[in-house]
């Protein structure tokens, strides 16, 4: 029997890790990518000397023995790839001046917050607490659960014994907010210092999570920036016969009598598949290219009730100066209020990448300031190009000038600007609304995902950060990976993933 054909729209890590999964079982597929290189948000940029990173802080899967490694070794993402490790997660440094170091060691965390404030010491401890548990806890990641079998739920339940307690502090604290938990502090620094770098919204199991990986060596950020790990990954999918077409916009799935039958290009041409995976955006994939046609009620809800992951502006700078002594992430309460589309930023995530000397000559800075927006102004603002650039400008202007007060002399050392926008991110990804990571988590839709699959449709599967809210590059592998674990199942043979092909 031939090989079956398989189309992917979208060569982002979702699309790039179907591919590889779908060649190694024996499909022929091909990725239809609307921009000129692979990645999708996974992405940098280069301007002049310096190389901006649009994407991870920290890869899950760093540490050999954590539960995203295999995978990522699978689909040969961390091919000369090393990583940094960090000791601090990051450091909140309130209007006053005062400075929190969240460091990721619980023990080092624990005595940093009582020092500043012993009055918590309570609410401090149940948090160094649940680190504590997740640095232990490992999901099970190996098995789409569209195929898990009754011997696999019977493994799932030794599992659910073995780490009786990382279960029962994830689901306990996957409904709790870091609103929420950050209330039980009588501290205003700390609340704030818990409250400022992420979205409140987002439960606490997340926010441990992240340091816990940090402390462990489970997540950690990849020398060469996040354009790297794609293109790896885009290697490793060519050397396994993929091909991947760029500068092709796919305009409409074509379906025949509740079958896919292949794709529409923007310039009208057409490709036929039996078998076609959307890795795009998934409210521009069931919406636009399948017409609204096939969406069940249960997800037209879920668009209704959540949140797209609130967008991003990235200022990111170029500076003749060398920060190596910096901390990596600093959080910042801006002195005066910063008016960022008619509204007072509350904090400045300023991401110091000195740290990855491929990204800047030596001396310099590669530097990345990164404040939560909205994506209406942006979107609105983007239609009027003058305007536009000149608000992108006058932010910038006001960025520099609130990082001056910190770093007396910084302004004069800035060689390069840029601003990626909402508009930006949309524009070159279509992710909905700019989303940088799907979904909003929060304590509502913990535990819940968008269906892979859609009622009437034979042959359609949807991958990528908007399955499963939170989203990040280990759900766009993972979610992929499971595709490819459903079709198998479906087409009768069992899942391979290579593994000897290094
Ligand atoms: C600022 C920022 C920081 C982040 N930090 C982290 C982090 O520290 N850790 C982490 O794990 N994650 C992080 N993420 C999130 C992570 O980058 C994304 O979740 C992940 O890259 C999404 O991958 P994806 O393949 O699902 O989707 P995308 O990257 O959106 O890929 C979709 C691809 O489909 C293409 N496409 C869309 N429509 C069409 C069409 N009609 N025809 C053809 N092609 C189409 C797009 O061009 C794109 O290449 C961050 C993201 C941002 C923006």
């Amino acid at each position: 029997m031939g090989r079956k054909s398989l189309i992917i729209i979208g060569a982002g890590i979702a699309g790039l890790s179907a591919g590889c999964y779908a060649q190694m079982n024996g499909y022929d597929s091909c990725i239809y990518e609307a921009h000129s290189i692979p990645g999708g948000l996974c992405t940098s940029w280069t301007r002049r000397q310096y190389t901006f990173d649009g994407s991870i802080d920290w890869l899950t899967g760093a540490e050999p023995d954590g539960m995203f490694h295999p995978l990522w070794q699978e689909v040969g993402a961390l091919k000369d790839i090393r990583f940094h490790h960090h000791d601090e997660y990051c450091r909140y440094r309130s209007h006053d001046g005062r400075v929190v170091t969240l460091y990721t060691d619980p023990d080092r965390l624990k005595a940093e917050l009582v020092a500043h404030a012993p009055e918590d010491r309570v609410p401090i401890e149940r948090l160094c607490a649940i680190i504590r548990v997740f640095k232990g806890f490992k999901a099970p990641v190996a098995m789409a659960p569209e195929v898990m079998g009754s011997l696999d739920g019977i493994a799932m339940m030794v599992d659910l014994l073995k780490q009786a307690r990382g279960y029962h502090y994830f689901f306990t604290y996957g409904k709790i907010s870091m609103a929420e938990f950050a209330s039980a502090f009588r501290s205003s620094l700390l609340r704030d210092a818990l409250t400022s770098i992420w979205n409140n919204n987002m439960p606490v199991y997340m926010f441990a999570g992240v340091l816990a990986w940090c402390s462990n060596g489970t997540a950690g950020y990849p020398d060469g920036g996040s354009l790297r790990l794609a293109q790896n990954i885009a290697r490793r999918y060519e050397s396994l016969g993929g091909q991947i077409l760029y500068g092709q916009r796919v305009e409409k799935i074509l379906v025949s009598d509740g079958k896919v039958t292949g794709i529409r290009l923007a310039d009208g041409s057409e490709a036929q598949a039996a078998i076609v995976i959307s890795a795009a955006d998934y409210y521009a994939t069931v919406n636009g290219l399948l017409g609204g046609d096939y969406t069940p009620q249960a997800v037209e809800e879920w668009f209704r009730e959540n949140a797209p992951f609130p967008p991003y502006i990235q200022v990111s700078l170029g500076i003749n100066r060398n920060m190596g002594n910096e901390s990596r992430l600093i959080c910042v309460r801006p002195r005066d209020p910063l008016i960022v589309a008619g509204k007072a930023v509350s904090c400045l995530v300023l991401h110091n990448y000195a740290l990855d000397r491929t990204l800047s000559p030596e001396g310099k800075t590669a530097f990345a300031v990164r404040l939560f927006t909205e994506y209406e102004y942006w979107a609105e603002l983007h239609k009027n190009r003058e305007r536009y650039r000149e608000e992108k400008q006058a932010l910038a202007a006001a960025v520099i000038d609130e990082l001056e007060r910190d770093y007396p002399g910084l302004a004069a050392q800035v060689e390069v600007v840029d601003v990626a926008t909402p508009a930006t991110y949309s524009r070159y990804t279509g992710n909905w609304r700019g989303a940088p990571m799907g979904w909003l988590p929060t304590t509502a839709n913990f535990g819940k995902s968008l269906p892979k699959t859609l009622p009437g449709l034979e042959g359609f599967y949807a991958v990528g950060h908007w399955i499963t809210p939170g989203g990040g590059v280990p759900v766009a592998l993972k979610t992929a990976r499971d595709a490819l674990q459903i079709i198998c199942r479906k087409d009768g043979k069992p899942f391979t993933t290579l593994k000897s092909q290094k």
